[in-house]
């Protein structure tokens, strides 16, 4: 074995020391040249196109959302319909809350952030158009993760994903809404200011 390999190692350095004929070291040069000028070019179209880029954007106008010290409740900030912010608890046209105290959403809450108690409504005191209403409707923003799951699951469409988003605090108490918070206001009410976080 070790005798072959010799023999192949003494075979290949003869054929590397056999004059070369002068059209193939030409045939070499230009190849050579030949990539290392289509690398160059290669280079310098990457770096155009990239800049094209650069200054096409640059002679855009710029848009730009002015928040904090934007107009209108939001202050600035825009948003897709479809954004899932801080939640709302529904009411129906006759301003009842839509919530039944079912506690499908709080099942189906991966984060287990949902807290419900429920209670009967009475004649004197109805509070939903159902049998029970949410007595107590926490949810724990601490927790939370926006995934939807609880919107999905209600059968009522009573919880809705709205678009409050200034939920950050140093207080992680502040964090916890109750129903109050989240309730939606009585038709014919004027629509609430989105509530932020101290
Ligand atoms: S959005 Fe998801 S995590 Fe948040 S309360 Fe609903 S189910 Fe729970
Ligand atoms: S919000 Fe919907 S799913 Fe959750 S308890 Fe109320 S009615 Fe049931």
């Amino acid at each position: 074995m070790l005798l072959c390999d010799r023999r192949v190692h003494d075979r290949n350095i003869l054929v590397a020391n056999e004059p070369q004929s002068d059209w193939m070291l030409r045939c070499r040069s230009f190849f050579l040249v030949y990539n290392l000028t289509m690398s160059i070019v290669r280079d310098i179209a990457a770096v155009a196109k990239g800049m094209s880029v650069t200054f096409g954007e640059i002679f855009k106008p710029t848009e730009v959302e002015n928040y904090p010290d934007g107009p209108g409740p939001m202050r600035g900030a825009k948003f897709e319909e479809r954004y899932r912010g801080r939640h709302v608890l529904q009411r129906d046209e006759q301003g009842l809350e839509k919530c039944v105290a079912c506690f499908l959403c709080a099942a189906a809450c991966p984060s287990n952030c949902i807290h419900i108690e429920a209670a009967e409504n009475t004649a004197e005191q109805r509070i939903s158009s159902a049998e029970r209403y949410a007595k107590v409707y926490n949810i724990d923003y601490n927790r939370c993760i926006f995934c939807g799951y609880c919107v999905e699951a209600c059968p009522t469409d009573a919880i809705t994903h709205g678009h409050g988003f200034e939920s950050s605090s140093f207080n992680t108490t502040t964090l916890v809404m109750r129903k109050e918070d989240l309730l939606a206001p009585m038709p014919g009410s004027p629509a609430p200011i989105e509530p932020s976080t101290p």
